[in-house]
């Protein structure tokens, strides 16, 4: 039987009552969904798993209850809230589309696809997840749990990152929602593709909607989709110098504000040219040469497309003058930093320098 809005909508919805996890930014059955909340947790949950963005909502919720407080917030402190969630574009768009609700929407989280999609970082998908969860609007969505699920409910064998089949996607995700419970049927596949219809060893004995599912009934569903051919990492190696003056401050600099960990802080880090550090290098980065450099840790960083190598060393100074303003430099002690954004990789080697301290 091919999958219908009639045939396939019923028994999933029926399933996400019985078994929807209580999430903290999920309204409860019976109860209105605040949009804030939803807009925030989408901005979070893209390419992040539910756990890990559970304590950054309570955190990011705590200091900014409402859309008008984030409005007002500086970004150094969102992007320190956000720190270790990665993708920080997230969390400058976020800020930059509470402003622009303030300022054109009243404050109140816009309703319509075509309203959502006007604001900074807010794509097809977002707009779709914000307008049908929080509104119940009939807006599809499609995201890497939906995909996996369609895919296997119509048999698509092909990959779905072309343009043929993502056309495809997105009107048979349309095609299957239902006139009602919008927002619940889109949290349902997403839910059934995270708990159910899983990458690997998919639970189909107990999936709802197995009667209609394509792949269920040819036996394919562990070969949809395709596995992707797996990408070449590009290996970045980098020096990190941690100059500690007298008073034990380091000296640390704010990244540009564009590009990778944009205004994030960090200790004084260069790209590593060559295998031996010389005086003159730590000079070149950071206008100091350090009497001794002690190796303080190696910290590895994955990212998408890349692969970081960072060499950290600890060095003591003689510092008489201020840091310099352009790159924006301070010396800040451990606890001075706690109030600004860094980086993963450089958190770890800021913690590394506590454990010695
Ligand atoms: Fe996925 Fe299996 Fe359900 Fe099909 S029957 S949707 S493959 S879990």
């Amino acid at each position: 039987m091919t999958a219908t809005s009639i045939t396939f909508a019923p028994p999933l919805l029926k399933w996400f009552d019985a078994h929807r996890r209580d999430l903290p930014w999920r309204a409860r059955l019976g109860q209105a969904p605040n949009p804030y909340h939803v807009l925030l947790s989408e901005a979070m949950l893209q390419q992040t798993q539910v756990s890990t963005v559970v304590p950054y909502f309570h955190r990011f919720t705590g200091a900014f209850p409402t859309v008008h407080d984030l409005a007002r917030a500086d970004e150094q402190q969102v992007l320190r809230l956000w720190q270790g969630l990665g993708y920080y574009s997230r969390a400058r768009n976020l800020l930059k589309a509470a402003l622009a609700i303030v300022d054109r929407f009243d404050g109140v989280v816009p309703r319509t696809v075509d309203d959502l999609l006007t604001l900074p970082g807010v794509g097809r998908y977002t707009a779709g997840a914000v307008a049908s969860i929080a509104y119940d609007t009939r807006a599809p969505i499609v995201d890497g749990n939906v995909v996996r699920v369609l895919c296997r409910i119509d048999a698509i064998e092909k990959d779905p990152r072309e343009k043929a089949v993502q056309l495809h996607l997105w009107t048979r995700a349309e095609a299957l929602l239902p006139d009602r419970r919008t927002g619940d049927f889109n949290q349902a596949m997403m839910e059934l593709g995270a708990t159910v219809c899983t990458p690997k060893r998919p639970s189909c004995l107990i999936c709802p909607v197995q009667s209609v599912c394509q792949a269920h009934a040819r036996g394919i569903q562990d070969r949809i989709p395709p596995a992707k051919p797996a990408k070449a990492l590009k290996a970045e190696r980098r020096w990190v110098f941690c100059l500690q003056r007298e008073d034990g401050r380091y000296l640390i600099e704010q990244r540009p504000p564009a590009g990778r960990w944009a205004g994030m802080w960090q200790f004084i880090s260069v790209e590593a040219t060559t295998d031996m550090i010389t005086p003159a290098d730590i000079r070149h980065a950071s206008g100091y040469t350090p009497a001794e450099l002690e190796p303080l840790i190696t910290v590895h960083h994955t990212l998408t497309h890349r692969q970081y190598r960072f060499d950290a060393y600890r060095g003591r100074v003689r510092a008489r003058r201020a840091a310099d303003a352009d790159p924006p430099r301070r010396w800040a002690s451990l606890s001075e930093m706690e109030g600004l954004p860094f980086s993963k990789p450089q958190l770890a080697i800021r913690q590394r320098l506590g454990e010695q301290e």
